[in-house]
């Protein structure tokens, strides 16, 4: 249950709450009151952020702002496009395209690395124009049922049928484009929800992990949609063993990545489980495990949830309910 009464620090809190609102809203509706706080280059209103596009490697790019980060794998033969962000910045996404391939660029295939409204919100733009939408087999579950997140006890109504995934996959995939080809990889949960795909560019020794990894950051932890922060933990260190130290690594949010930045987020993972875990253990509250603080040192990681609300979204995933 969220309690809007709680000492929190507003304006965090209000970052916290957008964010979760774009990714629970379907819609896109009310994700995007002005909040202008942005850190660097990472923004949580995702419906006015700038469109920042980042190069990685021939034929692959990311793009930052309008969402989770999308990866654009693009060539001749067309774009695979991985995310979407959320409703309403189709546009803003396609100029963007058409800087790094040509106006005439065609989106063949969508991947959508999981359900969640801000990587899936332009699905059923980007299906009007040709594109295939592709997304593990749980994600068309969820997007074409009403779906309810509990940590901002919100409902959010089904996508419309354009938008669901016509192409879905079990365990993995591949497609090859381009002269080249992306893996598409399921990470089974718990993890980040229960429909999580990764995609791994062998040619460009790119990861792109959807949102089993933000850099930098602390992340959401979508427990009443299969994820834990145990299964967060293991999903980033099953990563570590698919990569090397030249990998680049686009995460679902945050700056592009590296084996480092992914290393530094499973110690903070661990050090957030180890100091929180213990005290559900031994039957806290809720109110005694905010009051204990016990995550005061690592402010640095705040951006969309300060460490009181982080406080709160671990305790709730591991009690589920209070
Ligand atoms: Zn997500």
């Amino acid at each position: 249950m969220w309690r809007f009464n709680k000492k929190h620090c507003a304006g965090m809190l209000v970052m916290g709450l957008l964010f979760a609102a774009a990714i629970a809203d379907v819609s896109g509706a009310d994700a995007g009151q002005p909040q202008n706080k942005p850190q660097g280059k990472l923004h949580s209103n995702f419906t006015t952020a700038p469109v920042e596009v980042t190069k990685i490697a021939d034929g692959l790019a990311m793009l930052s702002g309008p969402g989770g980060n999308v990866g654009v794998f693009y060539g001749p033969d067309g774009i695979l496009l991985i995310d979407t962000g959320v409703s309403g910045r189709d546009a803003d996404i396609r100029r963007a395209i058409a800087q790094l391939a040509g106006d005439k660029a065609n989106i063949r295939f969508v991947l959508n690395t999981h359900f969640h409204a801000d990587h899936s919100g332009n699905n059923a733009a980007f299906a009007g124009t040709g594109a295939t939408i592709i997304a593990h087999d749980n994600v068309r579950g969820r997007l074409s049922t009403e779906q309810f997140n509990d940590f901002m006890q919100r409902k959010s109504p089904a996508w419309p049928a354009a938008a669901w995934p016509v192409l879905t996959l079990g365990d993995s995939g591949q497609i090859w484009l381009n002269g080249k080809h992306a893996v598409l990889k399921y990470m089974p949960p718990p993890a980040h929800t229960d429909g999580d795909v990764f995609v791994i560019f062998p040619e460009l020794n790119v990861l792109q992990t959807g949102d089993l990894f933000f850099n930098g950051i602390f992340p959401f932890i979508d427990y009443s949609s299969g994820g834990s922060l145990d299964g967060m933990i293991a999903a980033q260190k099953k990563l570590l063993t698919l990569i090397d130290d030249n990998t680049k690594i686009i995460p679902g949010h945050g700056p592009l990545a590296n084996k480092k930045d992914l290393e530094k987020s499973i110690q903070m993972l661990e050090t957030v489980r180890d100091r929180i875990k213990p005290l559900v253990d031994a039957g806290k509250t809720l109110e005694e495990v905010r009051q204990a603080n016990p995550l005061a040192d690592l402010s640095a990681w705040e951006s969309f949830f300060d460490v009181g609300t982080f406080t709160e979204l671990v305790y709730r995933s591991y009690t589920l309910h209070d």
